[in-house]
């Protein structure tokens, strides 16, 4: 089970300023007709994972206008600019665990649970994603390349930077491009000029940021992806600079609260006063 790093200090905050908080992200639960999307709503209710995920974006980012993030209806997930919606359908979850399942073991020890934590860890990684356009949209935030890369960026970046062993949320985010990726049986002209990068893409790309947050930690990922050891170190320097300049871009945005900076060093000062 993971736990955001300072979830009591959260509790702290949010009682000294729930007024002040509470309009920040707005969350509504769609009810479900479907028995087995009504499970998973109840599942994603109950995630502490998914929680902790909702008071983050609620406690450390500023919005003009309250974001509403709205788990049910049929589009999604994607951010609407015009309502200011972040759209989660329950059947993307279902799409996700259906995946899951499928190459999952189900012989081994909790191969329900961590279908789940799969589940969820995808979930996280897609409200981050989506808070990524949420904020571009609301601050006018200069992005230049291509959006959809800087938002998965910023997904990979708050993940391992925010949560315990948050690096796990990211290499599931992965499994599901790699597994979407397979999907594919001959590639269209469409898969090429689409504003995503190719899902391989976007799954070698995260497990590079994962691997150059910790390259002692996730050593194994080089031999798993075959990166040369010139692409490893540069992923290295990269995740260092995609975290530098996110956090840099989206401080003017955040509250200014030293209790909740992220541990490591590379940014850690930026939230110094
Ligand atoms: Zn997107």
């Amino acid at each position: 089970m993971r736990y955001y790093q300072r979830w009591w200090l959260f509790v702290v905050t949010l009682i000294i300023s729930s007024v002040s908080l509470a309009d920040n992200v707005v969350v509504r639960y769609d009810n479900p007709s479907d028995t087995r999307l009504q499970s998973i709503a109840e599942k994603l209710k109950a995630d502490l994972g998914i929680q902790d995920t909702i008071a983050l974006m609620n406690e450390q980012f500023i919005f003009p206008e309250p974001l509403t993030i709205v788990f049910g209806g049929r589009d999604g997930p994607l951010y609407d600019p015009q309502r200011n919606h972040i759209l989660m359908p329950y059947t993307f979850l279902n799409d996700v665990e259906r995946r899951f399942i499928a190459v999952n073991d189900a012989s081994t020890n909790n191969a329900d649970a961590n279908v789940t934590q799969a589940v969820m860890d995808v979930v996280i990684h897609t409200l981050f994603h989506e808070l990524a356009h949420a904020l571009i949209a609301n601050h006018e935030l200069p992005i230049v390349g291509k959006e959809e890369d800087a938002a998965d960026n910023l997904a990979a970046v708050l993940s391992i930077e925010y949560f315990e062993n948050g690096a796990e949320i990211a290499i599931s985010a992965a499994e599901l491009f790699y597994l979407e990726g397979d999907d594919i049986e001959e590639f269209e002209d469409a898969d090429f000029w689409d504003e995503h990068s190719l899902d391989l893409q976007r799954y070698y790309a995260t497990l590079c940021h994962v691997y150059g947050s910790d390259e002692v930690q996730y050593a194994y990922l080089l031999e798993e992806t075959g990166f040369s050891p010139e692409r490893g170190d540069f992923c290295i320097a990269e995740y260092e600079n995609i975290a530098n300049n996110w956090l840099t871009l989206l401080a003017p945005y955040m509250t200014p609260d030293t209790i909740n900076e992220p541990e490591k060093d590379i940014i850690g000062s930026i939230f110094i006063p």
